[in-house]
């Protein structure tokens, strides 16, 4: 178990120093960064550890590994976390307050998977990853896997690259969008609930550009004609007198 945590940290030393946006991350992964990662990280373990130790009655009773069982349970959490995130996105406060920490981060490195705040990464695994275990038929072993897929996913989605890692799947690409764009893509594996209630992101980052920049040019527009009417304004006046 030990050995097991000792990899897990090494790994993700060695993937974030590597990845392609540490550079422009560097100067934010400070001490404040670390100890918040480091923390959730052990929140994590702490929740496994206790399930795995003193919850055993709460799961089916043959350790067997059926494939169904992990496939329903990840489209619990998956429906679970579209709809805990959309709500928490529709409601300032509770944006605030649980999940500005994870979206105030530009470049996305790996490690953001863990960038959250303490109080919304414990809430999560117990609303998302726990609760579901007393509605449906779950051994051990397979809540175990289906913990591992989810911990190993949120990395792949903070990793920024365009690759897909299944079809059909959401993409590290798609939870870009989530974080620079905003206002949908709130989907964890499948985009069924993000198709289901309109709330793909349909834009490019490209086209968002090019709206910041007809935006800036009216901006200007209208800005230069308000010059030209006060101009105009103070003209008269000088006159008058
Ligand atoms: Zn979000
Ligand atoms: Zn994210």
């Amino acid at each position: 178990m030990y050995f097991l945590v000792v990899i897990i940290i090494i790994l993700f030393i060695f993937i974030t120093i590597n990845h392609k946006n540490y550079p422009k991350r560097k100067d934010e992964i400070n001490y404040e960064y670390i100890k918040n990662i480091i923390i959730n990280f052990f929140i994590a373990l702490a929740f496994g550890y206790y399930l795995n130790t003193y919850c055993k009655n709460i799961f089916n009773i043959n350790n067997t590994i059926k494939l169904p069982n992990i496939l329903f349970h990840l489209l619990i959490v998956d429906a679970l976390f579209y709809w805990t995130h959309r709500i928490i996105h529709r409601i300032p406060i509770l944006k605030q307050f649980l999940h500005e920490k994870h979206h105030n981060v530009k470049n996305l490195i790996p490690i953001d998977s863990l960038h959250n705040s303490h109080i919304e990464y414990s809430l999560d695994i117990f609303i998302i990853h726990y609760l579901p275990i007393f509605f449906i038929d779950i051994s051990m072993i397979e809540y175990n896997i289906s913990s591992l897929i989810i911990f190993i996913y949120s990395i792949y989605l903070h990793y920024d690259i365009n690759y897909p890692l299944l079809p059909g799947f959401v993409t590290s690409k798609y939870h870009k969008k989530h974080h620079e764009i905003g206002g949908g893509n709130y989907s964890m594996f499948f985009p069924i609930w993000d198709d289901y209630m309109n709330t793909t992101i349909k834009k490019k980052k490209t086209n968002l550009k090019k709206d910041k920049k007809t935006n800036l040019k009216k901006d200007k527009k209208t800005n230069l004609k308000k010059d030209k009417k006060t101009n105009l304004k103070k003209d008269k006046k000088t006159r008058q007198k």
